[in-house]
């Protein structure tokens, strides 16, 4: 998969950034909204013209309109931003200097370094904690149900919070580590039970019960909150 070109297209009488992806995968002309980027992706399988691209987003235009409409603002990384971590508000706190260029401490998160550095570097302390914190819980899980990971990699998905491949590569996005810890939970347990159960059958779910009680409360909590979290940095 890889991006062609981004674009400003006219949809409903507002500009939207729409980026064409070229897939050797894909079968047919596919259409998303991207949370992170506040746009649209269409994915062209390899013969499949940007034309015919673009006359599906035409089709969909209504649908288009109104879901890049009812995206949460974006909310940067900003010197005095709020933003959450494991679901509590830490602001972002720029410092001349300390432990090193981003670390978090009592509802703050502190920057050193100049305003231009500022985004990045929250960014890479966030990315950090969310693999020890992600890494972590999924040994505890995969321990608990007899398992073991290939390995755990924290990624910026846009579609998915977890995945496991089947070469038991678990990998996560690393957002999660804005939400609560009850939804790390139960998104690191639902990806564990897949390293036994690569379906969503009866015996996943009852696995997967076992390694986390949260099921509901989480699966309703990212419904509610998961685009807002694709918003932020
Ligand atoms: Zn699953």
């Amino acid at each position: 998969m890889n991006a062609l070109v981004t674009e400003l297209v006219p949809v409903k009488g507002a500009l939207a950034s729409v980026a064409f992806r070229r897939s050797t995968r894909a079968s047919k002309i596919s259409l998303r909204i991207d949370a992170t980027q506040g746009g649209v992706v269409i994915t062209l399988p390899m013969r499949a013209s940007r034309r015919a691209g673009l006359s599906l987003l035409q089709t969909h235009e209504a649908w288009v309109a109104e879901k890049l409409a009812a995206l949460p603002s974006a909310l940067p990384f900003t010197a005095g931003a709020t933003v959450p971590v494991c679901g509590e508000p830490h602001v972002i706190t720029p410092v001349a200097s300390g432990f090193g260029a981003a670390w978090i401490d009592e509802g703050r998160i502190y920057v050193t370094g100049g305003p231009e550095f500022l985004g990045r570097r929250v960014a890479d302390c966030l990315k950090r904690l969310a693999r020890q914190k992600l890494t972590a819980l999924t040994a505890e899980k995969a321990r608990l149900a007899g398992l073991s990971p290939k390995c755990v990699r924290v990624k910026d998905t846009r579609t998915r919070w977890g995945s496991c491949a089947p070469d038991r590569t678990v990998a996560f996005c690393w957002r999660l580590v804005l939400a609560p810890e009850f939804v790390q939970d139960y998104v690191v347990g639902h990806e564990v039970a897949h390293l036994r159960h690569m379906n969503h059958g009866r015996n996943f779910w009852a696995l997967t019960e076992t390694l986390t009680s949260h099921r509901q409360a989480a699966t309703a909590w990212l419904g509610t909150n998961g685009q807002a979290l694709l918003r932020i940095g």
